[in-house]
């Protein structure tokens, strides 16, 4: 299960709304698209459990467009997608509150004027939000520069290790080094690793930064176009480097965890979290397996650990799970939830809510059957306005919530 630092997400773009000067350039070659749908499949099929996603830096199509678009694909899979946004004016960027993660800059909107203000920069510093910044050039050295001066403790993530041409390390050791000087806090600078693809130079950039200030990252769809298989390419490399020594763990998980994640984290289950399911299953009382009807679910339960398909998993800070959700599809983007579960020992931290509330903003409706005799769940589903559909009913009330949010972006 991996943490991927580097993502673009985004529809794709008419070619004849793009200005024809820029068509060649790197970001914009072929014009990619990545939309939360595939995303979501070569995600689980490379097992990236969370990513880090911002849109591609097309100037021709509005900021606001661009940002909406991450959004969405937040929403949808708030699960997966930890969100950075463009640069845009303060009042918008305070908008998504704590759904976005930082912003994200780009030299090709830069060059056009789009870039974080010293208000928006005040704000990242105050609401401990990240900066991602591109550094390939003496022009950036400068921009970090005098961000790190006047605001010493956002963190800045630099993309690429500012490597200078894609698919080599060249200049990046000595564009970090530079940075790590002029920085008054060198310590709040990050370092992503994707498509320099030089074993040396990434194994360099943790000699010389730290470990913990290193971060793997994909940058797909980049290059994926022409047929490459991004994902595979990039992780052989990590593994050159090393599985043993906690470099690979802490690259591709824990420093992301430590950057953008809280205390606990909500993701898709993976079929490694199936011991940590099973040992939540076989803690529980009699009676809440009564409440979940577990016995007669058995053989799809087992199924659906094995496979980590349609269950979200509550991680904390440890990497410990303690709950769970399972559902199960229903035509029209509704999701009915077939169990939910969360440690004795973890209760009254609202962990419930949040795993409801994460299916609820994925789905266009929500379903879910509670025993009249639970009377735990039934006040969750009234605080999170479910309506019964089934006032009749002797033991089982039915529950639906329409999220109308949903299609509306
Ligand atoms: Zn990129």
């Amino acid at each position: 299960m991996l943490y991927d630092g580097h993502v673009h997400l985004g529809r794709k773009i008419k070619s004849e709304r793009i200005e024809d000067s820029n068509l060649s350039l790197p970001g914009y070659r072929h014009l990619y698209s990545n939309t939360i749908e595939s995303f979501s499949k070569v995600a689980k099929l490379n097992r990236i459990a969370k990513a880090l996603c911002f849109p591609f830096p097309i100037v021709e199509v509005p900021v606001k467009i661009h940002n909406r678009y991450v959004m969405q694909a937040f929403r949808k899979r708030n699960d997966l997608v930890v969100p950075l946004v463009f640069p845009d004016k303060l009042s918008q960027i305070q908008a998504f509150g704590s759904s976005i993660k930082g912003v994200k800059e780009h030299f090709y909107l830069h060059n056009h004027g789009i870039t974080a203000d010293d208000q928006v920069l005040e704000y990242l510093q105050q609401s401990e939000k990240c900066l991602l910044v591109h550094a390939h050039r003496d022009s950036w050295v400068d921009y970090i520069s005098r961000v790190g001066n006047r605001f010493p403790n956002i963190k800045i993530v630099i993309a690429h290790s500012a490597r200078y041409i894609p698919f080599t390390g060249k200049k990046a050791i000595e564009n970090c080094t530079n940075l790590v000087e002029i920085h008054p806090k060198p310590e709040n600078l990050f370092f992503d690793t994707s498509t320099i693809r030089d074993a040396e130079t990434i194994l360099e950039i943790i000699n010389s930064f730290g470990v913990e200030n290193v971060i793997w990252g994909s940058d797909y769809p980049y290059e994926n176009i022409t047929g490459e298989d991004v994902y595979k390419i990039e992780l052989e490399l990590l593994q050159k480097i090393g599985r043993g020594n906690n470099v690979f763990d802490n690259l591709t998980r824990l420093n992301f965890k430590r950057l953008f994640l809280e205390e606990e984290t909500i993701r898709e289950a993976y079929p490694e979290d199936r011991a940590d399911l099973q040992n939540l299953l076989d803690d529980m009382t009699d009676q809440e397996k009564t409440f979940l009807a577990l016995s007669a679910k058995k053989e799809i339960i087992s199924k659906s650990l094995q496979s980590g398909n349609h269950i979200r998993v509550m991680e904390n800070n440890q990497g410990c799970i303690v709950g769970f959700i399972r559902t199960s599809d229903r035509p029209g983007n509704c999701a009915l939830v077939e169990e939910i579960y969360v440690k004795s020992s973890a209760r009254g931290h609202g962990y419930a809510k949040q795993l409801l509330n994460s299916i609820i903003q994925s789905h266009s409706v929500t379903s879910m059957k509670t025993l009249k005799s639970n009377q735990k769940m039934i006040r969750l589903a009234e605080k999170l306005s479910f309506v019964p559909n089934s006032n009749d009913a002797k033991r089982v009330i039915k529950w639906d919530r329409i999220n109308i949010d949903y299609d509306s972006y």
